[in-house]
């Protein structure tokens, strides 16, 4: 059922990109498996699956050292600066640095172990109270000031498109996130990449690829609704 379900979301991207005019290679499709027992990412894995998304620090650390074979974990979700210990040296991409404060964490944890962190800028895009992420306007200055930091490399940006029921009223959001991180591409900042843009979940990810996706982070469509009872 995962494997078909991974299929149909896969094919999903695809015909998304290709609706675009754009090369569905450029689209990697992340597996949201936060909550899901690492059964599930096993039989994903062995369809190929190499890429998969967890929010919770420790939760990534458990899987990532669990898995039968090396995998590719993103951290999707909001981090605190006393649990980037875990994942420092396990997350393939941290998409969800939106301070310094943070930023200066990470550098220490990874200059600790001699390594670079490959990571992406959170915007709140939509202004919305309850989310993590920097405003638009916010966005550049941030960049800049962790780009100084030698062992972090910023490779783009990630945003948590509000919940709505018609997928369409977040294309302008997507919109904005495309433009931004072109605008802040043309800046030529030392030490920065501006190729990812991580946007797009169960709901809008077809349109966020329609509007310049890199990356897409799907959970439900693929493991079903998730049980935050247990
Ligand atoms: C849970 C989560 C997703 C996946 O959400 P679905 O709607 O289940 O596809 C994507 N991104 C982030 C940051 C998440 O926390």
């Amino acid at each position: 059922m995962l494997q078909e379900n991974y299929r149909e979301v896969e094919a999903k991207v695809r015909q998304a990109a290709e609706r675009a005019g754009r090369d569905p290679e450029e689209i990697t499709l992340i597996a949201v498996s936060k909550t899901k027992p690492l059964s599930d990412i096993e039989e994903l894995i062995r369809i190929g699956v190499t890429e998969f998304g967890e929010n919770k620090p420790q939760e990534l650390r458990d899987k990532f050292e669990q898995v039968s074979q090396p995998v590719h974990f993103h951290q999707i979700g909001h981090l605190q600066t006393n649990k980037v210990k875990y994942i420092i040296d396990k997350a393939v991409l941290i998409h969800s640095v939106d301070s310094m404060h943070l930023a200066e964490q990470i550098q220490k944890e990874a200059e600790k172990r001699g390594l670079t962190a490959e990571v992406l800028i959170e915007v709140n895009a939509a202004e919305e109270e309850t989310k993590f992420g920097v405003t638009v306007e916010e966005a550049p200055s941030l960049v800049r000031e962790i780009s100084t930091l030698p062992n972090i490399k910023i490779r783009g940006l990630m945003t948590i498109a509000p919940f709505v029921d018609d997928p369409e009223e977040n294309r302008p959001v997507f919109r904005r996130m495309k433009q931004l991180l072109l605008d802040i591409k043309s800046q030529n900042i030392d030490n920065v990449d501006m190729n990812v843009l991580s946007m797009g979940m169960t709901n809008d990810f077809e349109v966020a690829i329609e509007e310049g996706a890199t990356m897409v982070r799907v959970g439900t469509a693929i493991f079903g609704a998730r049980d935050y009872s247990i």
